[in-house]
């Protein structure tokens, strides 16, 4: 099986006067697991049909294994592809349904019977391969779309929400499945979702787009730790965001950020005076019973809503300074040492962990 390189380079597709991808380039290596992720309308399955050759790029080249395959039908791209509805055919069994795509291909029967029943295997459904698929669960009619795409031997696996009609349970399963198979196999995979915590959990690298357009391209641990702007951290995780601003500060390189009443110095990547917006993940802030002080920059505020869930405590927490609610999260807290409503507290924020954007979010300063 050839495994295929792509490379996205300044593709656009416009729907008349709408601009379904905006210039994306993206260079996707052998093996891969890349994610498209973004909310509904932001490009995603626009930039997965033009890669099957569905739709023709007004704009840009693309790559497979360094040949422009612009101009290619998608049955010569060598593509398997899955689809959010399984798009089975009802009317054949499981077995004839995978191998439609190898018969339709020429291959010799022997080989369709040997390379069906592998397919077969890899996705648990040998046992039922004479039955109908109408009267099969969601999650075994996924498994036969995702056996008649792998069978095929494709250098791409193409797979556009494939879980989505899956209930939550399934889901889970399913996804560390897809996951497992696709690194079994080696094969480059494009995958397509909204959900943020199905991206981060099986891809290699993740390309966030809004409105046609990529906004970062990076390891689910750099989407979520560094966003490179507002739109990405909202979008990824729960994040608060709190008002404050910057000046520039007597020592050398450090800037002076004042949020929430309190004031510190911390490194910026480039020099910026005024209102700025700062952004700290809900796990990332340290909350202590004011008598029980902690080193390092606080806010003052109290306890609005504790919510106990086991493995987390989620609390609520009002500002001293602004009446601002801030979510603070904290692991595997023992029951006793719960925080209850109306206490007073001091958050403390790492400031190596947060991120502060531009006045608009449009950019990280540091
Ligand atoms: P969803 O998650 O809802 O499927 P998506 O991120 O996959 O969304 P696309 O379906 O790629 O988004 O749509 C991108 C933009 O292009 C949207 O503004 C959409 O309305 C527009 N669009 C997509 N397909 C067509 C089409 N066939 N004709 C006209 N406009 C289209």
């Amino acid at each position: 099986m050839t495994v295929t390189q792509v490379k996205i380079n300044q593709v656009s597709k416009y729907f008349g006067d709408v601009l379904g991808v905006d210039n994306a380039t993206i260079h996707i290596q052998e093996g891969e697991f890349f994610t498209l992720l973004g909310p509904s309308g932001c490009g995603k399955t626009t930039l997965l049909r033009t890669l099957a050759g569905f739709y023709r790029q007004e704009e840009g080249d693309i790559f497979f294994n360094d040949v422009c395959i612009n101009d290619l039908p998608t049955h010569n791209r060598n593509i398997g592809m899955v689809f959010q509805s399984y798009a089975i055919f009802p009317h054949m069994t499981v077995f004839e349904n995978v191998a439609y795509g190898l018969k339709a291909r020429k291959v010799k029967k022997q080989d369709i019977q040997t390379r069906v029943m592998e397919a077969l295997e890899m996705v648990e459904l040998a046992h039922l391969k004479d039955r109908q698929p109408s009267n099969m669960s969601g999650g075994q009619q996924q498994r036969i779309a995702l056996a008649r795409a792998i069978v095929i031997h494709p250098g791409l696996l193409l797979m556009d929400e494939p879980l989505s009609n899956l209930d939550a349970k399934l889901r889970l399963k399913m996804r560390s499945d897809i996951r497992e198979l696709q690194k079994r196999l080696n094969i480059t995979t494009i995958y397509v979702t909204h959900d943020q915590e199905e991206a981060l959990a099986v891809s290699d690298r993740i390309a966030v787009l809004k409105n046609g357009k990529i906004q970062q391209i990076g390891k689910p641990h750099e989407i979520y730790l560094t966003p490179k702007n507002q739109f990405v951290s909202n979008f990824i995780g729960s994040t608060n965001f709190l008002s404050g601003k910057t000046s520039s500060s007597s020592a050398g390189s450090m800037t002076d950020v004042e949020v929430q009443g309190i004031r510190f110095a911390t490194k910026l990547v480039k020099q910026y005076e005024g209102n700025i917006i700062y952004s700290v993940r809900p796990e990332q802030i340290k909350v202590k019973r004011e008598h029980n002080r902690y080193p390092g920059p606080f806010i003052k505020g109290r306890i609005r809503e504790a919510v106990f869930l086991g493995e987390k405590v989620e609390y609520k927490v009002e500002l001293a300074h602004s009446g601002d609610l801030i979510q603070v999260h904290e692991h595997a807290v023992p029951y006793h040492l719960l925080m209850s409503e109306g206490e007073q507290v001091e958050l403390y924020l790492n400031p190596e962990e947060s991120v502060i954007y531009s006045e608009g979010g449009e950019e990280a300063l540091n």
